[in-house]
């Protein structure tokens, strides 16, 4: 079989996508003497990675010493355990949280990522233990791990899109057939076969873009729900691995952004407002009836899901003191349109359609469980530096969710082996970052996703 296949090329190691996985497995194979090439379907390199927030999480930082904030790798498993409704795969979830803290400071010593000087805590975490780049962007960690390629001396072949997995008569991975000057729009290419000593690595991310594969999965989520994520982001890679019979887990498992706004597309500008001042200082109300439906810091699966269940887009309303305390820089979302301003709650109300009434008694009701420092209706847990909603101007957002991240995908073992139908490794098959599934369960915490792009992008370069 294998001496009718033409080879064009040959490698060590094949990694396809350039994403935050992608090029961490490349990096790693890299550093040990591999011969590696990485293919990249698109013109440039960064998947979803480069238009994330670049937010990674870890549990026992010196980051968090400093601000005396007090974590363990237990609660960062607990917490994600607990948001994965208890769907996790236990093994890959404790390889993702025992990592994490060696991953976070591999992108500082090894990379030099630069980091804010602050730990911030998204829906569903106990405590603070979310990391920032500097700039709020995944372009910050993407720069320094391509200035790595390139001392490395590892190519990447752009516009050269990964179409099927080739195997011996064993079944053991000998190479992937490609096609070479890949038009993305037309789905053309010139075909090439690339053989692979040591095996391939698979870092192609989610199906978020890919309505078709998605939809099948959830049918919920069809053309008319929108995603965050960049078109890239298809199934087909993931197909390739199932049609030598590799086992997928939980592909119907799909996160939606409850910090969305219907008033732009893709990702924008309003999430910053939402997650990380909105949720943590400020309330969601069904504009229908004036009142908060949820804990504003669930995580995303609960907020999703209340809203949807809801039926429409619901309002969140924040005040001056939390905008300002934040530290964040949300004109961005204001100049767009996306958040709005007002002078007073009567107003916001008016613009939104809420019954002013219904709307004040459900801002003083929330005002005195922050003055006593106790949720009474939904158990949000309220911040030592919560102020109530008082001091204008009113912020406030529409919110309605979004296609994010999917939890699924191939199934994987602690080494980052692809396994076959009966739970056996697939010789010479990795896989690392979104295309894998189980780590996550029912739902992914934010700032979670790269970190396990990472710990496993590298636990793959160095075992393939
Ligand atoms: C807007 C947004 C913000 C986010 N913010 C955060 C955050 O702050 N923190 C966090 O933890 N997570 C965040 N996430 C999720 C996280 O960014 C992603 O899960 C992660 O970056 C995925 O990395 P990856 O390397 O697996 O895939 P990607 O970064 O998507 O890279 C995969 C690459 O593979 C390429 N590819 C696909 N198919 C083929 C093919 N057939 N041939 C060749 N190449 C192919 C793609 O073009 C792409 O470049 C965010 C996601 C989005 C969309």
């Amino acid at each position: 079989m294998e001496k009718a296949i033409q080879w064009n090329q040959q490698v060590d190691v094949l990694v396809v996508g350039s994403g935050f996985a992608g090029l961490t497995a490349a990096i790693e194979a890299g550093e040990s003497g591999k011969n590696v090439v990485v293919i990249e379907k698109m013109k440039s390199a960064g998947g979803n990675s480069i238009i994330s927030d670049g937010g990674i999480a870890a549990a026992d930082t010196n980051l968090q010493e400093k601000w005396g904030i007090e974590d363990s790798q237990q609660m960062m498993y607990d917490d994600m355990l607990k948001a994965g409704l208890g769907l996790n795969d236990p093994k890959l979830l404790h390889t993702v949280v025992s990592n994490a803290r060696s991953a976070f400071e591999w992108t500082i010593d090894v990379l030099n990522v630069p980091y804010l000087d602050r730990v911030d805590i998204f829906g569903g975490h106990s405590v603070a233990r979310c990391y920032t780049p500097e700039g709020v962007t995944g372009r910050t960690i993407l720069k320094e791990m391509l200035e790595k390629i390139r001392q490395l001396g590892i190519p990447i072949l752009y516009s050269t899109s990964f179409r099927s997995i080739i195997t011996d008569e064993q079944g053991h991975v000998i190479g992937g057939a490609v096609l070479k000057q890949y038009d993305y729009k037309a789905d053309t290419g010139i075909p090439a076969n690339i053989r692979t000593q040591r095996g391939i690595i698979l870092a192609s991310g989610g199906y978020g873009a890919d309505v078709d594969f998605r939809s099948i999965q959830d049918p919920r989520l069809d053309g008319k729900i929108q995603t965050t994520n960049r078109p890239c982001a298809t199934a087909e890679v993931l197909k390739s691995a199932l049609n030598i019979g590799a086992r997928s887990v939980q592909l119907e498992q799909i996160q939606l952004g409850a910090w969305s706004s219907p008033d732009e597309h893709g990702f924008g500008d309003g999430p910053r407002f939402a997650d990380y001042i909105l949720f943590q200082y400020g309330v969601i109300v069904d504009p229908h009836t004036g009142k908060r439906f949820v804990n504003e810091l669930g995580d995303r699966k609960q907020l999703a899901d209340a809203i949807l269940q809801i039926g429409h887009p619901c309002i969140g309303i924040a005040e001056n003191n939390a905008v300002k305390h934040s530290g964040w820089d949300i004109s961005k979302a204001i100049r767009k349109g996306v958040v709005k301003t007002f002078d007073s709650m009567d107003d916001l109300g008016a613009v939104y359609g809420i019954n002013p009434k219904a709307l004040r008694a459900s801002i003083d009701r929330y005002n005195g469980f922050v003055r006593k420092g106790i949720d009474d209706d939904f158990q949000k847990p309220i911040a030592d530096e919560a102020c109530p909603i008082e001091k204008t101007p009113f912020y406030a957002m529409r919110l309605w969710p979004k296609v994010h991240y999917t939890m699924g995908g191939l199934s994987i073992n602690e080494r980052a082996q692809v396994l076959d139908l009966r739970g056996n490794t697939i010789d010479g098959l990795y896989a690392a970052g979104e295309v894998v599934g189980g780590v996550h369960g029912a739902s992914r915490l934010g700032s979670c996703a790269i970190t396990e792009c990472i710990v496993f992008g590298r636990i793959a370069g160095q075992n393939i």
